[in-house]
Order: structure tokens, then sequence, then C-alpha cells
């Protein structure tokens, strides 16, 4: 018979020691969100409560596509000041970190999509850790500043972006306080927030993976039009890597693309503008502007106004 060998006290220390406990509380948030959906067992489920959760879902995938993603991560088009306040504002209500946090990262994954840096390439590291896992990682905890100069500089969004907690309570209270207290909670909040959450992972995961692609990308980017319905206009994912200047991610007219019908509409109010549409050399399936139709030579005065 063989002796047990002796427990390694030292081993046991390190391995306590390298735990990466910032992660795995973020993991341990993420599941108790999830656990806490299941509390509609014990509090019903109302139709009101079902007409906040597909409201709230709305809402803030809006905020999401047409906030972080097409303006404060591309900038393809424009608002003012106290509009660019809100719309992060509403953003964040949906728990996915700041907006500096977020374009910082996204602007990343452009940068070098489905490549060894890219931050959630399901080619490079598997679908799982495009999915959630790189969003639960501590590793990814930190804001590049170096890739939003241009956004950084407004000090109410490094607050924002400094109190992520701030929105998401203010939104879970104002659905528990105004309507059917714990329930709405629960179906209307905590519902949609999952919802939303996976929705918008997919387009990280899913429409790197799933789907079709127009154009030759120097990724894996696809079109998929049943991500595209969930979010709200994103699955044209292959048509956005190809020109991610362009406010439309739907190109033609059968790809539906919610977000920008949305914004179109806040544009005849005059709270966005100048939503740019992708040029006729991109529709072709150019990867560069072909020569010929190239911008003509600036004229003595824009040179003057450029210098
Ligand atoms: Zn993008
Ligand atoms: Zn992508």
């Amino acid at each position: 018979m063989t002796a047990k060998p002796p427990q390694d006290s030292r081993s046991l220390h390190d391995a306590v020691q390298s735990t990466d406990w910032k992660s795995f509380g973020n993991l341990s948030l993420f599941l108790a969100v999830h656990l806490a959906c299941f509390v509609a067992i014990w509090t019903g489920v109302r139709m009101s409560d079902l007409l906040v959760c597909l409201a709230l879902y709305l809402v803030r995938m809006f905020a999401i596509t047409a906030g972080y993603h097409r303006y404060f991560s591309h900038r393809t088009y424009k608002m003012g000041r106290v509009m660019q306040l809100v719309m992060a504002f509403v953003a964040m209500t949906s728990s996915q970190k700041g907006v500096l946090w977020w374009a910082a990262h996204h602007r990343r994954h452009h940068k070098y999509s489905d490549k060894p840096d890219d931050v959630h390439s399901p080619v490079q590291r598997g679908l799982w850790w495009s999915h959630v896992g790189w969003i639960l990682a501590s590793s990814s905890s930190d804001t590049d500043s170096s890739l939003i100069k241009d956004l950084i500089k407004y000090p109410e969004l490094r607050w924002l972006n400094r109190h992520v907690v701030f929105p998401v309570f203010c939104m879970g209270a104002f659905s528990f306080f105004c309507f059917n207290g714990l329930s709405t909670l629960i179906v209307g909040f905590f519902w949609s927030t999952v919802l939303v959450w996976h929705a918008t992972f997919t387009i990280n995961s899913l429409s790197h993976v799933i789907g079709s692609r127009r154009y030759d990308t120097d990724d894996a980017s696809r079109n998929n039009w049943f991500l595209a319905l969930i979010t709200l206009g994103e699955g044209w994912h292959n048509n956005h890597h190809h020109y991610m200047n362009s406010c439309r991610q739907g190109f033609f007219w059968w790809e539906y693309d919610f977000t920008y019908y949305g914004l179109k509409v806040l544009s005849w109010f005059g709270l966005v503008w100048d939503l740019r549409e992708p040029p006729r050399w991109v529709l072709e399936g150019h990867k560069r502007r072909p020569s010929k139709s190239a911008p003509e030579k600036p004229q003595p005065r824009q040179l003057t106004e450029a210098a």
C-alpha cells in the first residue's frame, strides 16, 4: 500500500494567490442576474411587466446600437452635447460597462478584426470567449484612452464612465417604483437586461461565425438576417466591416435596419443630423474608392481654410 503524498501547502497558497478574483466576481454577478430572472416564479408575470420588458429591450438596444456603436465608436452621424449625454446614459442602463470603455474596445476590434490582438474574436479564442468570456475577464477592464481621444475630452462622459452602476440603478428603480414593484423589476428590468446582453453579444460571437459574406473583408464577419432582427440592424456585420463609416448598416432596401430608421426619425426633429450613407463604390464591393471617382482637387479657398 502506497502512502499518500504530503499536501504541498505552498502550491495551494500559490493557487489561491493566482486566482483571478476580479474575473470570478464579474462571473458571479453575471450569473446572479440570470438567476434573479427566476424570481418571477414567485412574483408572477403580468402583461404590463412583459410590455415594460419589451419597451426596455427596444429602447436600450437602440441606445447600444445607435449610441455606443454607430455614434461613440464610429461617429457615423452627429448630435448635440445634451443628446450625446442622454444617449450615453440610456446605453449605460443596459449594464455593458461605460461608454468610453465600450467605444475603446470596439475601435480595437475593428483595428485588429479576427487577428491575435482582437479582444473578442471567435476565430482566435472560440465562441464562449467572444460571446461573454472577454467582457467578464479582468484583462479587459482597462480603457485604452489613446483610442478615444475625441470622446475623453468631455467631462460628463468621463464621469459617467467612472460611475457605471448609477444609470443601471436609476433604470432598476424606475421599473420598480413606476409600475408593479418587484414583478416589474424582475420581468421588466432583469429579463430585458439579460436579453439585451445576449443579443448584443451575438454580434461579437455569432456574426463572425454564422451567415453569408457579401464582401471579401480581411476578417470573418458575416451578414445574418436573424441577428439583424434581434439587434435592430447590427446583424449586417459583413457590410459594417466592409465600410464602417456608414450610419446605415443594411446597405440595400431589403436589409432592414431599425436603428437607422429610428435615427432617421430623430433627424426629422433635428435631434441628430448628417447620417452617413454607404457610397456607390462601397455598394459595388470595391475595397477602396476607385481612382476615377476620387475627390476633386481642393480649390484654393479650401486649401487656405485647411491650413
Ligand atoms: Zn463597429
Ligand atoms: Zn465584428
